[in-house]
């Protein structure tokens, strides 16, 4: 994530701020044009203005809507189709924690010029949310909410924005690492695999790096619960629940892609740039633009030092690592895919992705 100044003061912002802490200016961020700008609440939405997206009351988006769009939402928050009863207010906090998570998801998905609709798009297979929560009825049934994705739908169970039920499920499910961003990445990988590999030529490079996904998945996943991770994961996979199916480690192995470039992007905008602790390595020069580097090795040598010094940093705090992953060969292969595979997209695109003004 880049570095944000208010406008009218040059106060240090956060990306998720609705309103300056020192001069008191509401905020708004305008995500195709990558623009933080001072919103004038009077004229906002007449004239051509852009229109602060509909959910800026209810869970503090503050996210504009694009100029002329017919929705009345921002361009991540018109990507979700469902939402829990937001009378509720502990269900409609939890679904304002997604969202704010989601808007780095689409931060990143705009970064990268991967392709994404403007408007809302209805049409088959095509990207949209379903964020709820379980619910319980009188008769004792229990409606479960799966988080998954299936054919352009990414569901997400807003019990996930609860830090304790997270962290009990972190524990008892042996993950070093579980956060709302990390879902959403992840899951968001599951579309962009039926939308850039599946029937494309690309297919057989990627069975040739993650394996055959057409083995059954829903076997495949019930062998994982019951037998956990394949011996010595480590080696080959990112995560253990990557070795569960050929899509799983995909989607593990593009979400980890998105971490290391989201992590670097972050680093150059506060100034880190911790070298390799080898005397004879050459010096890093900061890397401009990690959204668009020529090879993901670039990446991979940035990165490493960089973990390195934020897990001292952590322990130096006494708290878990900030970083608890190992990069093998193998897996840096896997990161090369991923990194080809979205710098085909790049290439293939005439122009910007999106008609930003
Ligand atoms: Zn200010
Ligand atoms: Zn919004
Ligand atoms: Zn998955």
């Amino acid at each position: 994530m880049r570095r944000f100044l208010c406008p009218n003061c040059n106060n240090q912002i956060h990306f998720e701020n609705t309103q300056c802490v020192s001069c008191g200016s509401g905020l708004a961020y305008m995500p195709l044009q990558d623009q933080l700008v001072v919103l004038n609440v009077e004229s906002a939405g007449s004239g051509g203005t852009p229109r602060p997206c509909a959910n800026r009351d209810l869970i503090g988006c503050n996210w504009l809507c694009a100029r002329d769009a017919q929705s009345k939402f921002c361009l991540s928050c018109l990507h979700t189709t469902k939402i829990p009863d937001t009378s509720d207010d502990e269900r409609r906090q939890r679904w304002g924690r997604l969202e704010r998570a989601k808007r780095r998801l689409f931060y990143a998905l705009i970064k990268f010029g991967l392709p994404l609709a403007v408007e809302r798009d209805k049409s088959e297979g095509a990207l949209h949310f379903e964020l709820l929560g379980d619910e319980s009825h009188p008769n004792g049934n229990e409606k479960r909410v799966m988080t998954g994705h299936y054919n352009g739908r990414i569901t997400i169970n807003i019990d996930e924005a609860d830090d304790a039920i997270r962290e009990k499920k972190r524990t008892t499910l042996g993950e070093p690492y579980r956060t709302l961003i990390g879902h959403f990445r992840h899951e968001v990988a599951h579309y962009y695999w039926d939308r850039l590999i599946a029937g494309k030529d690309v297919i057989s490079a990627c069975r040739a790096c993650f394996g055959d996904e057409r083995q059954n998945y829903a076997e495949a996943l019930k062998a994982y619960y019951i037998n956990g991770p394949v011996s010595d994961w480590q080696q080959s996979y990112v995560s253990g629940y990557a070795s569960a199916h050929p899509w799983e480690d995909f989607a593990e192995t593009w979400a980890h892609y998105f971490h290391i470039v989201g992590g670097l992007e972050t680093a150059r905008a506060y100034g880190l740039n911790p070298q390799p602790s080898h005397p004879a390595a050459p010096v890093l020069a900061q890397l401009e633009d990690p959204y668009h580097v020529s090879d993901h090795l670039q990446l991979i040598q940035h990165w490493i030092p960089l973990t390195v010094a934020m897990n001292a940093m952590n322990r130096s705090m006494g708290i878990s690592d900030y970083y608890p992953f190992v990069l093998s060969p193998r897996i840096s292969e896997k990161l090369k895919f991923v990194h080809d595979l979205i710098e085909a997209q790049q290439q293939s695109i005439k122009g910007p992705p999106f008609n930003a003004e």
